[in-house]
């Protein structure tokens, strides 16, 4: 039995740091309190230090040289780990649109990766950003795999998968999508919706019919208008919808960044990174899916100018830009990198939260709210190095 007790700490629980002891057995929390103790367990002294739930990243193409959508086995390990030193515990794969042998064969890389040895974050399961999108709101996406709607297609995915297609991004306004939301819903798939132009009503729609995500609020969506609020409209005014930020300071200014939080309220905020395989390596030439990609200063666009390609950003960097844009704390910023996109893609039974019961996946905040060392399953998986 592999029991560790994490002491000397301010624990996230309940939305607030309190001074608790938490004791987690075989990758899993079993007892939190004021006394808890075990004399077999290993202990781990956090120093005065924070202790917060794993961050969650359901939107990322791929980190540390590796692309998502061209991965193996190996590959996926290797992003989990460069992501453990990140501080995310948990990650959805993001399959940028593309051919149907590709989409599958992403499947397989993600189904042989369960079965390897892991070290790192826990990869959820898949996300699938197209291919039923606008073209005139591809952003990044190729546009010559753009697909009008197939859901007999998504559920051979989702077959090919067993099940583990989470989440998937569509434009309510490609014939016929809006309609069939719930039947993506009933495969056992989050629906999110963006890449997108659609009108308010159409997008307000989409909500009624059980969308429960919009994809990188304010990117590659049309844009609210007095007299046509249109999506962007639709998914601030909605209480349930959950909105998807990139905080990378590129994707939106942080008055946009201040104006999502003051509108949807703190509980329906989900910060994302849609970070690229350049995430962790230097200015360069890269991949997105089909994609040739420049990055320079960070900031990556397409090849040919035309849009800007995911980011460079990390779940650890998003919390500090957070708390550097709103002025706000990161005790009331921490549930849009945990609980809201463990509730959004269905995790939170899980994840998402320092609870009984619930994977021993943490990360210790410094003093200054970085990433000083991340645990999956109760075991450390990264340390920063001293300075
Ligand atoms: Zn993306």
């Amino acid at each position: 039995m592999n029991k560790v007790l994490f002491y000397n700490g301010e624990i996230y629980k309940d939305r607030k740091f309190q001074k608790l002891n938490v004791l987690a057995e075989d990758g899993k929390i079993v007892r939190i309190g004021e006394w808890v103790s075990d004399a077999q367990a290993e202990r781990v002294d956090l120093k005065g230090r924070r202790l917060v739930p794993g961050f969650l990243d359901v939107h990322t193409h791929g980190a540390a040289g590796v692309d998502v959508n061209s991965a193996d086995a190996e590959g996926y390990e290797k992003i989990c780990r460069f992501f453990a030193s990140q501080g995310t515990t948990g990650w959805l794969g993001s399959v940028l649109t593309d051919t149907k042998e590709q989409t599958l064969a992403c499947i397989e890389a993600y189904k042989r990766w369960k079965g390897i040895e892991h070290k790192g974050a826990v990869m959820m399961g898949i996300h699938l950003e197209g291919p039923f999108l606008n073209p005139e709101y591809k952003g990044a996406m190729p546009e010559h795999l753009l697909q009008t709607k197939n859901v007999p297609l998504v559920e051979e995915y989702q077959k090919a998968a067993e099940g583990d297609i989470r989440y998937i991004t569509v434009s309510p306004e490609v014939d016929g999508m809006v309609d069939d939301i719930p039947k993506l819903k009933a495969l056992g798939i989050q629906v999110a919706i963006g890449h997108s132009g659609a009108d308010y009503d159409t997008a307000r729609k989409a909500i009624a019919n059980g969308a429960m995500g919009a994809t990188h609020t304010g990117n590659a969506m049309k844009l609210l208008h007095q007299h046509f609020p249109a999506i962007w409209g639709a998914v601030l005014e909605d209480d349930n919808i959950y909105c998807e930020i990139i905080c990378d300071g590129r994707h939106l200014h942080p008055g946009t960044v201040r104006l999502i939080l003051k509108t949807k309220g703190l509980d329906r905020v989900v910060a994302i990174t849609d970070s690229i395989m350049a995430a962790g390596l230097p200015d360069g030439n890269y991949k997105l899916g089909v994609n040739d990609v420049v990055v320079v200063d960070g900031d990556a666009m397409l090849a040919d100018g035309g849009s800007r390609a995911g980011s460079t950003l990390t779940t650890g960097k998003a919390l500090e830009n957070l708390i550097a844009f709103t002025g706000k704390t990161a005790e009331e910023l921490l549930p849009l990198l945990t609980e809201n996109p463990a509730k959004l893609i269905g995790v939170d039974d899980r994840y998402g939260f320092i609870r009984e019961g619930f994977a021993a996946n943490f990360v210790v905040l410094d003093h200054e709210n970085r990433v000083a060392e991340t645990y999956v399953a109760g075991t450390k998986v990264f340390e920063r190095e001293a300075e």
